[in-house]
């Protein structure tokens, strides 16, 4: 049987009056520009999306943004009231949401299962008390653990959200997060390099030179690393690195750090370029490497990265061919 396809009507709700004030984000400064999303707005973005839609597509409403279980409970309730409707009318079939690990318990959670919630997403960000700390998240790693395993105990999937290179962490501390994330068996995660906005804690630490973010090629190189750690325990990899209209949407302006609109296939990029190198171990001369279509670009990189590479370790001519019965993944070579 085909499986279906899926599509996410994203519904920024900003964390008005959010008491937090993490380093990397700039709710504070945007208040008052970034006007709340009314629950007749949410209704017309729904039912529009809706009607686009094919009946061989699975349809998520999926509330991001802010802290979505930190906002004002009757406004919560009003947007959620709106998304159950089309879940009960079958329009949709689920409602996904993102917030605060501090922002989970019991009386939360079932207020969530009431509206058909189906998927919650924690800002994790880091597993490391001290990191957490120094980029003033206000909860810590512990606490991160607990709403995780109530999230699971409720029977909602599980999604979390990881930042390599924030203010204080290291490489290791990265690798130290993911190991943590993956004990807590989330179904998907999300990885998003940190970066820097304009109106941050981090943009002042930034500029008086105690804060240097990740490059993009060593954040490419992360999360090149990190991908296989989830992918072999079968977590999905929802997304690495936001989206331009992410940063377009939530008033963002990006000022330093690894951000690229199309870091996803960096990423693939990378990780293909260590397959292909393993596979020309202990090899010299000419290669033809064959790949699927789909992954052609990402195989060659950016301004023909990986060939380039490729054909210094060979010491010959890279050529690429490609063969549509081959996985997304797969890659045979033959040096001559
Ligand atoms: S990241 Fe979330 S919790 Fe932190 S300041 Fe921004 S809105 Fe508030």
């Amino acid at each position: 049987m085909m499986s279906k396809k899926h599509k996410n009507i994203p519904i920024f709700v900003p964390h008005i009056g959010c008491p937090n004030d993490c380093s990397f984000c700039n709710q504070k400064k945007i208040t008052g520009v970034t006007e709340a999303v009314t629950p007749e707005e949410v209704d017309r973005i729904i039912s529009e999306a809706v009607a686009l839609v094919s009946s061989d597509t699975e349809v998520e409403v999926a509330f991001f943004g802010g802290s979505f279980t930190g906002i004002e409970k009757n406004y919560r309730n009003s947007l959620l009231t709106v998304a159950k409707k089309y879940v009960d009318l079958k329009k949709v079939q689920g409602i996904r949401l993102s917030t605060r690990p501090d922002y989970i318990d019991d009386e939360i959670l079932n207020e969530l299962k009431s509206f058909g919630v189906t998927d919650i997403e924690l800002g994790v960000q880091s597993m490391d008390d001290e990191v957490l700390a120094k980029n003033r998240r206000g909860h810590t790693a512990q606490q991160t653990k607990n709403a995780a395993k109530l999230i699971k105990e409720y029977n909602f999937r599980l999604g979390l959200q990881m930042m390599p290179g924030l203010f204080g962490d290291t490489k290791e501390k990265t690798f130290e997060t993911a190991k943590s994330i993956i004990k807590l068996e989330p179904d998907c995660v999300r990885i998003y390099p940190t970066i820097v906005i304009r109106g941050t804690w981090l943009h002042e630490l930034f500029i008086s030179g105690k804060y240097i973010p990740l490059t993009t090629d060593e954040a490419v190189e992360i999360c090149a690393e990190l991908v296989p750690l989830f992918l072999e325990k079968n977590i999905k990899i929802i997304r690495m690195g936001l989206m331009a209209t992410d940063v377009i949407n939530e008033g963002k302006e990006v000022l330093a750090g690894p951000f690229h609109p199309s870091f996803g296939e960096l990423v693939e990029s990378e990780i293909l370029f260590k397959k292909a190198r393993e596979m020309l171990k202990g090899k010299t001369g000419d290669a033809v490497f064959t790949v699927n279509p789909k992954t052609v670009s990402a195989f060659i990189g950016n301004k023909k990265k990986n060939i380039k590479r490729l054909s210094e370790i060979a010491g010959g001519k890279i050529k690429v061919c490609q063969n549509e019965n081959y996985g997304r993944k797969e890659v045979t070579v033959v040096v001559s």
